[in-house]
Parts: structure tokens; sequence; C-alpha cells
């Protein structure tokens, strides 16, 4: 069995379900989004898929068989909406696919579908807690880590806490360690400074990212961002998500 859901064969996914294992499907939840000059636009599918990645071994050692669910790569985005390359959908649509797949899953015997969330956006969070809950209400399993929570956050970096933290040193650390191709070393270094904190500004009413004063859609502290830190970042949020996964099965 191929831990890349959508690399299996039908009968691959058969025997999984029927080996008397939970079966346990992650969704990596992302966004295509403007994340400053530095950082491509999947910046949050990448870093929700190493999430996902970082979690197998601990899964598997709990008697778990989990799944990597091909990304859902589009979610409502407003705030980079002013920003050449974001694709922003409604929470409607958004929670329509969501809670179809999760549907579909438990229709097969899924024990659980885990949400493995890296995309902020408020109204992507709201709809993300808003989905979980319905799943629930049909029966299935749903593993939430909600990294915007005070217990989880207070889990990961300074910088993250702040909330000055899109394509940031958080952000920038987590691609720097698993895709480090993909950023604009040269535009990294030039990107100075930048405190203003995304959480308030959205408590005072900031609807864009020029509004929260992010405008090149960055917030915090790109140059100070290491692979070790997103190695580090990456064992923190997989330990979220294999918690919340062992308690949901065993719910
Ligand atoms: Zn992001």
């Amino acid at each position: 069995m191929n831990p890349a859901f959508a690399h299996n064969t039908w009968p691959q996914i058969k025997a999984a379900l029927e080996s008397g294992r939970p079966c346990v499907a992650i969704l990596p939840c992302g966004a295509t989004e403007a994340h400053g000059r530095h950082l491509p636009l999947n910046t949050d599918n990448i870093i929700s898929e190493g999430m996902a990645h970082y979690a197998l071994p601990a899964l598997d050692e709990a008697g778990i068989h989990a799944f990597i669910l091909p990304t859902l790569a589009y979610a409502p985005a407003d705030y980079a909406g002013g920003f050449a390359g974001t694709i922003s959908i409604s929470q409607a649509a958004a929670k329509a696919v969501l809670t179809d797949i999760g549907r579909s899953l438990h229709a097969q015997g899924f024990a659980c579908l885990a949400i493995a969330n890296s995309h902020f956006d408020p109204a992507n969070v709201t709809m993300l807690r808003e989905a979980a809950d319905e799943l629930r209400a049909l029966g299935l399993k749903v593993a939430f880590p909600d990294f915007t929570r005070r217990k989880l956050a207070q889990t990961l970096t300074d910088e993250f806490k702040s909330g000055a933290c899109h394509a940031g040193q958080f952000e920038t650390s987590l691609v720097m360690s698993s895709r480090p191709e993909l950023v604009d070393e040269q535009q990294r270094q030039a990107s100075n400074d930048n405190p203003n904190s995304l959480t308030e500004a959205f408590a005072k009413g900031a609807k864009t990212f020029e509004q929260a004063g992010g405008p090149d859609a960055y917030f915090g502290f790109p140059r100070q961002a290491t692979p070790e830190e997103g190695n580090q970042t990456y064992e923190a949020m997989a330990g979220a998500l294999v918690q919340s996964i062992t308690e949901a099965v065993a719910g």
C-alpha cells in the first residue's frame, strides 16, 4: 500500500479497508495564493502535504493505515485577492467539496478524515470548522488540529504566535525545508522585516493584505528563515496531527 492515496489501485484500497486496521484519509488543505515575492503560490499546499508526510511513521506505529489524499489546493483567500495569481473560491463551494469528500470516504468505511490545514485565512478556517462539524454529525470521525486555537498556536514559533506570519520566517522555513528550489533566494534576502500582525489587523476589521500592512503579500521576517526551523515546525505540526487522529480514532 502506498501512503499516497491516489497512487493505489481500487483493490489495494479495498484490501486496506478490510484489513482490520483503522483507515484514515488525510486531506492536505492549502490554497493557491500570493506569498510575498519569494515564495510560490502553492506554499500552503507544500506545507500541508509536508505536515501529513511527517505524521506517517507515528501513525503506522499506532496501527493506523494512513493515506494522504490529493491536496485541496483551492480555498477562500480574499485577503490575498488583490495580488496576481491568487485564486479565491467561496466558502460555500469549498465546504461543499470538503463535505462531499468526507461523505464519500465515510460510505467506503474510512474510520476518520483528517484535515491537515496551513491556510489560516479566517474565512477558510471558519469553513473547515463548519465542514468538520457537519461531517461529525453524519457519523464520520474528523481530526482537525486547528493551529489558530491558542492551545495549538502555543506549540509553534514566536513569529506564528505574533500573527505576523504570512510568507514570513515560519512559512519560508517550511518551504526551504521541503522545496528549497521553489524559494527565490534573491527576493527573500530583499524582503525587509514586516512586523505587522495579521491577526491584529483581522481583529480591527482589515479585509485585505494591503489594508493589514502587507503591500507585498508577506508579513514577518523572511530573511530569518532556515530549513532547520522548517524541520522542527514540521515535527510540531505533525505531532498535533497524529494526536488529533489517534484521539479521533479512539473516541
Ligand atoms: Zn500560507
